[in-house]
Parts: structure tokens; sequence; C-alpha cells
């Protein structure tokens, strides 16, 4: 492996922000059929492919489709990246964007690699 879990590579300082309950949310929507599979699993192809090419495999199973396929990407956003974030490989990306000057905030995604699921599991400043 090349980096850290999301959880691990970034900062869980003051400051970062905890979706897990909008999470359980858009689960129970599906689950209640409230939302339909297209609606929750609709990963882009961009984030498709940093999922299987770049994602740190979580351990557990898809809330979706409980295929054992789930990973999670970390991006970052802040000044001199891409509109889009930049997709972390390895602690050396992360390392080098702390020595940069500004503010950057990391993105955690869970995203499902066999049916599409994402969902934003937390944010963190990176310092
Ligand atoms: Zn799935």
């Amino acid at each position: 492996m090349t980096r850290d879990s999301p959880k691990a590579a970034a900062n869980s300082a003051v400051g970062s922000i905890d979706f897990r309950l909008a999470r359980a949310r858009t689960i129970f929507a599906y689950k209640s059929g409230e939302a339909t599979r297209s609606e929750v699993c609709d990963a882009q192809s961009e984030l498709m492919r940093n999922a299987v090419n770049c994602g740190v495999p979580i351990g557990h199973r898809c809330p979706i489709c409980h295929a054992n396929s789930l990973v999670e990407v970390l991006y970052v956003f802040g000044p001199r990246l891409p509109a889009g974030g930049r997709c972390i490989v390895t602690n050396k990306d992360l390392d080098r964007i702390r020595r940069w000057d500004g503010a950057f905030t990391a993105y955690d995604v869970e995203v499902c690699t066999d049916c599409k699921w994402n969902h934003v599991l937390g944010t963190n400043p990176v310092i």
C-alpha cells in the first residue's frame, strides 16, 4: 500500500466535519424506497477510476450491494489544485501539499467499485 487510510492520512483535528449521519440518511432513503439505486450509486467515471486505481480498501461490505468492494479515496482541495481536487495516491503527495502555503481540505470519499455507491465520509483540514 502506498498511502495510509484517509482517516490516518488526514488530520482529524478541529475543523473536521463528519458526514456519517447524512450517509445513514441516504442509506435509509434507499432501503425505504425513497431513493432509487441509480440515485445513490452515481459515482462518475473519474471517481470510479480513482477508486479502482488509488482507493484504500475499507474492509467491510457495501451498504447497497453488499459486495466486499468498498474503498476510500482521498481528495484534497485548495489553492493551485484542480477545481475537482487532487486525488492523493501516496503519503508523499499529502506531505508535499502540507508544505504549501494556503488552506487545504481533505475529503474522504467512500466508493463501491461494484455498484458505484459513493458518499463523503468526512472532511479534515490538511495541516
Ligand atoms: Zn456496492
